[in-house]
């Protein structure tokens, strides 16, 4: 899937999860804690193709998260992609074929999305004002990039940095510290998991079950047979699975506003 498709998907899954949460299980969110979540889960679903790295000497090539600060973070994902590659040969087993890039390898596995929602939960918890800045900013940067596709190549990476900055300060000055700082590694480790069920109907596959050995395999690719697969940037893609996901979204904001528009009429 592609960077618009994967951020929507990560969008809708934290709307629905908002909306359920707050019908079955009586958990109220403000506005801004499901905007906050929203935000951070739809750049959550960006975040593992940080691994996709481009030519950063040229400024060019690497997935949306990797362009979202320009030269800055081609460069960090040309460093992800490193690592991620070095652990695929520390672990690989004696049937796992010889890779010459580290996409889709460790950033797409779940010990992976549990290291990020945890990391960011002990990092605010850790380093408090200045960690929750940095990393709403980052998020919302990528959130931004990803479901705003069209506006942010037209506005340019400039203008989206400033803007996430400001988002990030604002938001920081009204989340809640108890309640608001778990949510947003929750949000992370979500949208990340996301990612990979995204990946996971694509051609490629992704190893999902890593790090459990298989046939003297360790990164075996799981995906679907080929004609089930979907194709980056295909029909199906762009238009049922972003509509279905925009459909959805657009219910749950629904189904999560008439609540509250009640509450706020009978309250007087
Ligand atoms: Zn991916």
């Amino acid at each position: 899937m592609m960077g618009p498709s994967h951020a929507l998907s990560g969008a809708t899954v934290w709307l629905a999860g908002s909306w359920a949460l707050d019908q079955f299980a009586g958990y109220e969110q403000s506005p801004l804690m499901i905007a906050v979540g929203t935000a951070v889960c739809a750049g959550g679903a960006l975040f593992p193709d940080l691994d996709l790295s481009g030519k950063v000497t040229r400024n060019q090539g690497g997935a949306t998260v990797a362009r979202t600060f320009g030269v800055a973070s081609l460069f960090v994902a040309e460093v992800i992609e490193k690592i991620s590659l070095g652990v695929y040969h520390a672990t690989k087993l004696s049937k796992d074929p010889n890779r010459k890039n580290g996409h889709r390898t460790l950033t797409h596995t779940i010990p992976f999305t549990v290291l990020v929602g945890w990391g960011t939960t002990a990092l605010c918890a850790a380093y408090g004002k200045w960690a929750v800045i940095a990393i709403l900013f980052f998020m919302i940067g990528l959130a931004l990039r990803g479901l705003f596709d069209e506006w942010a190549k037209r506005a340019g990476w400039v203008i989206v940095t400033l803007l996430s900055l400001g988002a990030a300060y604002f938001t920081y000055l009204h989340l809640p510290g108890d309640r608001g700082y778990p949510m947003l590694g929750l949000a992370m480790g979500v949208g990340c998991f996301v990612h990979i069920l995204g990946d996971l109907i694509t051609r490629a596959g992704v190893p999902i079950l890593w790090p459990i050995p298989i046939g003297r395999r360790m990164w075996r690719m799981f995906g679907p047979p080929d004609r089930y697969s979907i194709r980056a940037g295909s029909k199906f893609e762009v238009v049922v699975l972003r509509g279905v996901f925009s459909v959805v979204s657009v219910l749950a904001i629904i189904g999560l506003a008439i609540p509250a528009v009640h509450r706020h009429f009978t309250a007087g």
